[in-house]
């Protein structure tokens, strides 16, 4: 009886939630969509894009080609995933370009028609009034008639597929998840890819320029790879494919990798295979987190569409790119949703009369992002011996360790530099570009990977981040609790 009751409070406790999850997205359903609404607010924009992948900046060439003010937040990793890829050579019309350049033509073409760039993450969303709020993590808030969500995905880790020891210990000292950037540390060495599909051959051909030996694991029997891809590894001798191989963890000595503990599956037989670098290729996660209170996402936490549309289930809001697609994830396919959605989102105003007349009216209401003016330069340092003259002179020292060709270092740089002029009475900022391979600098720091963060009190390393991207507000919280509190 105890029991019935129990599973009968349960399930109404169940069904409660349910129904009051429901009566909460619908009600977002309600937020009254009248021009009358925008007499007095300020900060308006017509098209809000998130995100600044191909999907986001091509809704932002139709958008602003439609001669409508168009504004895309770039967010923390400006460009997406493209800006970490080497060649692409499916891009429609153009037989082989670098992921970074090909974004970058990109944005000239939407800035070109007056797409506004603004180097901002949106930190919070509220989809139950309209305008639709967003707010930046400067604190600014956007009234956003129409927006297109093209947040994008992240590369996988291991941990979210289950524990593997020494993922996270080795992070940034030997596994990481971006061969563009860290394939020159592997010269001579000996590597790893997990995963099979095309980024694991992607991968594994870029690192064959460097490593001289590439061991891809694939849980599976078989590679998810295209045949195209697939065609690439006969010809390579430097790489092998291990089939039913499972990582059950990440070796090392302390300090930096040096194997991974393997099961075969078949054999059910547990093996170390040496190994100096683990790279990760196993699929990618969308970003939806800042949506999900709003926003219908199905059960992979992808943003679900209606019909054959961009459309979510809010009027007004769109989704476009991998952030809604667990299903193609290509570029080109993301650049054609862009188009689709920022074609869905004039057709939106035009239905709710705006027009151009009403445009003229509410120009000055536009949200106008002031760029940042007067950045601080980061202080280039070559040698220790430059280094240890800098931290004598300055109890904090805060250095971006990057590279030429790593465009997620170029990303991080106008962070730091942002971050760096709010606390240039507290810290020097520095650079350390290793595409000379500073030989004392490399070994003094143990630097294995870019980008990189490196904080110092007095000389000495108190803190360090590598590989890993921060929005402003990140990176300035971190260091603030560092430096400004214990200054
Ligand atoms: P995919 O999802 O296609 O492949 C992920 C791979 O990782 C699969 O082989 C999967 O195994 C494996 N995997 C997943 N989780 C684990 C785990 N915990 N342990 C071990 N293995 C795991 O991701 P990709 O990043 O390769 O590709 C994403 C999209 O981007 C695809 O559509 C691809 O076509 C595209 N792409 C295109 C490129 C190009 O054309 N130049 C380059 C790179 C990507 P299993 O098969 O067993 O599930």
């Amino acid at each position: 009886m105890n029991t019935l009751r129990k599973s009968i409070f349960i399930i109404g406790l169940l069904a409660a939630g349910i129904a009051g999850a429901l009566w909460y997205k619908s009600s977002f359903q309600k937020a009254a969509i009248s021009l009358e609404a925008l007499k007095d607010k300020r900060n308006i924009v017509p098209i809000a894009i998130i995100g600044s992948g191909p999907a986001g900046l091509n809704a932002a060439l139709y958008g602003a080609r439609a001669g409508l003010y168009t504004v895309v937040f770039e967010g923390k990793a400006p460009g997406g995933q493209l800006v970490g890829t080497s060649y692409v050579e499916n891009w429609p019309g153009i037989p082989k370009m670098l992921g970074a350049q090909l974004v970058e033509q990109n944005k000239l073409q939407a800035t070109t028609f007056g797409a506004l760039m603004v180097p901002e993450t949106i930190a919070e969303v509220d989809f139950s009034v309209w305008p639709y709020i967003l707010r930046t993590e400067d604190g600014q808030e956007v009234g956003a008639l129409t927006v297109i969500i093209a947040t994008g995905s992240n590369p996988r880790r291991l941990s979210e597929t289950g524990v593997v020891k020494g993922e996270s210990e080795y992070w940034g000292y030997g596994v990481s998840s971006c061969a563009i950037c860290d394939a020159p540390f592997y010269k001579g060495k000996r590597v790893v890819i997990i995963g099979g599909g095309d980024s694991a051959i992607e991968e594994a051909t870029l690192l064959t320029a460097y490593a001289d030996k590439v061991t891809i694991l694939v849980r599976g029997t078989q590679l998810r790879a295209a045949a195209v891809m697939q065609a690439r590894l006969k010809d390579n001798p430097k790489i092998n494919v291990l089939f039913h191989t499972k990582v059950s963890e990440v070796l090392g000595d302390g300090k930096v990798v040096t194997g991974v503990r393997l099961t075969d599956t078949q054999e059910n037989k547990s093996y170390d295979l040496e190994t100096d670098g683990v790279f990760l290729a196993i699929g990618h996660l969308p970003n939806t987190a800042l949506f999900k209170k709003s926003i219908t996402l199905d059960k992979l936490g992808y943003i679900t569409l209606k019909d054959r549309s961009q459309r979510t289930n809010l009027p007004g809001v769109f989704a476009a790119g991998d952030v809604a697609d667990p299903r193609y994830r290509q570029a080109g396919v993301a650049a054609g949703d862009g188009i689709k959605a920022a074609l869905e989102a004039i057709e939106f105003l035009q239905e709710h009369g705006f027009t151009g007349t009403v445009a003229q009216k509410l120009e000055k209401n536009y949200y106008d992002s002031t760029p940042e003016a007067n950045l601080i330069d980061l202080t280039p340092v070559t040698s220790a011996r430059q280094f240890d003259d800098l931290a004598s002179k300055n109890s904090w020292v805060v250095a971006e360790i990057g590279a030429e060709n790593c465009a997620s270092c170029s990303t991080l740089l106008p962070i730091v530099r942002s971050v760096g002029t709010k606390l240039a009475d507290k810290a020097k900022f520095i650079y350390i570009d290793l595409t000379e391979q500073p030989k004392d600098l490399i070994q003094r720091f143990k630097l294995t990977s870019v980008p990189a963060i490196l904080i110092f009190k007095q000389g000495a390393l108190i803190a360090r981040y590598d590989q890993q991207l921060f929005s402003k507000r990140e990176l300035y919280t971190i260091l603030t609790a560092l430096i400004a509190e214990k200054v």
